[in-house]
């Protein structure tokens, strides 16, 4: 055959899809779906969403006015602004005692979902095992997957306060393992993880040389006294961790898109490799703004923190009351009752909520396997309207 015949041979190959294989089997997120429906209703409570209902802070969007009329129009440093990185590694050491080095070890990114991307992009091999504690974020299992890896979920249970069970993480472990990825305090659960699991973890990491992804994205939304724990700051983590987070949550700045990794200047050398290529810098007036979010908000942190602390104790209480069991969470904005035992399972419970009732959660089984017969309710919404939510829950739930 010549070259010329070979190439015509290819070339009218029929395919299915133009789409990669990876890409193309993809699921859908399943929150995005219930928005859709809610978007073509009128008089919908939404409790379905993941963003703070707040403004950023004043100063953060003076930060943000300023920069754009002062010129700051331009790329950054592909690391991200040095100010900005200096600023983050100050602040991760003042709250939690691990120390980056602003020039090699912390990367600026487009939201906690860049660095996500960046994370298994460079971290995975085809077929490389990614060990999933669900439930947990809707991306996690789909970055892995475009990254050529395979995720491998595990189950957090409710009788356990949706903590990893760190025997479930070793009984997951094989030969293709290369990482595990955790997401406390959690969405969807709330739950915060014990410093035993995290010790635990760490231990089981340097056992079987694995590294570790810690997505600390709510770090700072945490109620009733808990405090945080951040896994680097663990004896023996910081080697083989990447930290990630971002301003979206605890500043209530989604929309600025600014988040970060920070972990070993070998690694994140890799992450800032593809970052480069992909992505050049962060938005500019949005790092700048992100520099005044850690100067002065520490006031509008906390007037935050009151409030959904002041939300999460009536959901909780109330949806206990109704009949719903629910977990105190200990973190992030989320509470995540069992609806399963009003006989439905969390599709159709979710579905007939909205349908019947105009309120909007979002079923449990969008987050992994480990969700399935829970929703899941954001209380980053007006108390009022929670309250609202709630009657119309209770309405639904007494008619079952
Ligand atoms: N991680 C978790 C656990 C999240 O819930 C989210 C947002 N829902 C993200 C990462 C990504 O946030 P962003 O890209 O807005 O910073």
């Amino acid at each position: 055959m010549t070259g010329s015949s070979v190439q015509t041979a290819q070339t009218t190959r029929r395919r299915d899809s133009y789409l990669a294989h990876k890409v193309a089997t993809l699921k859908p997120s399943g929150i995005r779906r219930f928005f859709d429906i809610a978007a073509t209703m009128k008089d919908v409570i939404s409790l379905g969403i993941g963003e703070p209902d707040f403004a950023s802070p004043p100063a953060v969007i003076e930060a943000g006015v300023k920069a754009l009329r002062s010129g700051a129009t331009h790329y950054t440093s592909n690391h991200g602004i040095l100010e900005l990185r200096q600023s983050l590694s100050a602040n991760l050491e003042k709250l939690y005692g691990v120390q980056y080095d602003p020039a090699t070890e912390i990367v600026i990114t487009v939201g906690g979902s860049e660095a996500l991307y960046l994370s298994f992009t460079a971290l995975l091999d085809p077929g490389d095992e990614v060990i999933i504690p669900t439930p947990c974020f809707v991306s996690y299992q789909a970055e892995v997957i475009l990254a050529g890896g395979v995720p491998v979920e595990i189950p957090c249970r409710m009788e356990n306060n949706f903590d990893v069970d760190p025997q479930e993480i070793a009984a997951a472990i094989t030969p293709r393992t290369k990482a595990i990825l955790i997401g406390f305090p959690n969405n969807p659960t709330g739950a915060v993880a014990s410093r035993e699991t995290l010790l635990e973890i760490a231990r089981l990491a340097e056992q079987h040389d694995l590294i570790v992804v810690s997505d600390e994205i709510y770090d700072r939304l945490v109620y009733g006294g808990h405090q945080h724990v951040c896994f680097p700051s663990l004896p023996g983590a910081r080697g083989r961790s990447l930290l990630l987070g971002g301003f979206s949550k605890d500043y209530a700045m989604t929309g600025w898109r600014i988040g970060y990794a920070c972990g070993p200047a070998e690694l994140i050398a890799g992450l800032v490799r593809i970052h480069q290529y992909s992505v050049m810098s962060a938005p500019t007036i949005a790092q700048i703004a992100a520099i005044e979010a850690l100067r002065d908000t520490d006031d509008a942190v906390r007037t935050m923190v009151t409030e959904y602390d002041r939300r999460r104790r009536l959901v909780v209480s109330e949806l206990n009351r109704i009949g719903l069991p629910t977990f105190e969470p200990k973190g992030a904005f989320y509470a995540f009752p069992k609806v399963s035992v009003t006989g439905l399972d969390d599709e159709a419970f979710a579905q007939r909520l909205l349908t019947e009732e105009h309120v909007a959660v979002v079923p449990g089984s969008s987050f992994g396997a480990g969700g399935e017969g829970f929703v899941r309710a954001s209380y980053a919404t007006a108390y009022e309207q929670l309250e609202e939510a709630l009657r119309r829950i209770e309405r639904f739930v007494n008619r079952l």
